[in-house]
């Protein structure tokens, strides 16, 4: 599987991270986890096909993963790269997803799910499997950040696994639903002393990674306070029992 990173950044304005984006590629289908607003034309810069994506996959409605969504739409409808388009687009993501679009979709009046391809949207239940695209099985798992937020596990037909916990709490289970992943992709949005429970601090990111016991880590939806900080000095004293990399937008990785 190919991972690239979009967004390696959360709801702040930042020059060099955007918003919360990741392009998976497990042999011929293509699929988007989270679509930020930059996320559109973050595909676009990446030379990425996003108009033959297979599958979006919206962790939760937080807007710095969720608001390119519709954007995304008003430029499928329109663009001259999908009136040819036959393949369906299915938007997977928490209950509640379908109402959410099609409130906004109304109060624009906007007509986004009548698309030149056919659109289905599925609302997924933790730990249930499901198909997310021909080549990936996935199941999703409830985690502590908002009522509907969820991570997600993706298992291509050769057996490699991709977890993405997007947005969370610090929560142990998490660690038990990444157990030995070949790449597991956490948030870390804060470096110690979090100023808010529901996402994680470096200290809780590293906890998680020991516990479990990926091949890789890749950390995530940093803060701006980030910024100043040396990252491989911050990792190196945990010891860290796999290599942890941070996530930059373009950052490709082979899975
Ligand atoms: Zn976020
Ligand atoms: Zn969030």
């Amino acid at each position: 599987m190919k991972f690239i990173v979009l967004g390696s950044g959360c709801s702040v304005p930042h020059s060099k991270r955007t918003s919360s984006a990741y392009w998976v590629e497990a042999q011929k289908t293509k699929i988007l986890l989270d679509c930020s607003a930059s996320s559109i034309s973050r595909m676009a810069q990446e030379n990425l096909d996003w108009h033959d994506l297979d599958s979006i996959w919206i962790s939760h409605f937080h807007l710095d993963h969720f608001g390119g969504i519709m954007p995304f739409l008003f430029g499928t409808k329109w663009a001259p790269q999908t009136q040819g388009r036959k393949k369906q687009l299915r938007i997977f993501g928490p209950q509640g997803l379908e109402k959410k679009l099609r409130d906004f979709d109304s109060a624009g009046e906007y007509d986004l799910f009548n698309q030149p391809f056919p659109l289905e949207i599925i609302e997924i239940e933790p730990l249930k499997e499901f198909e997310i695209s021909e080549q990936l099985k996935a199941v999703a798992f409830k985690t502590p950040h908002t009522q509907e937020s969820l991570a997600i596990s993706l298992c291509d037909s050769s057996g490699k696994r991709i977890v993405f916990t997007s947005d969370t709490g610090f929560d142990n289970a998490l660690g038990d639903f990444a157990h030995g992943a070949d790449l597991f992709v956490l948030e870390c949005s804060f470096l110690q002393n979090k100023p808010v429970e529901l996402h994680l601090e470096l200290r809780e990111s590293m906890f998680l990674i020991r516990y479990a016991k990926p091949k890789k880590a890749l950390l995530t939806h940093f803060y701006p306070e980030w910024d100043s900080v040396d990252f491989e000095g911050e990792i190196d004293k945990f010891s860290p029992p796999c290599q942890v990399i941070e996530a930059k937008d373009s950052l490709r990785l082979e899975v």
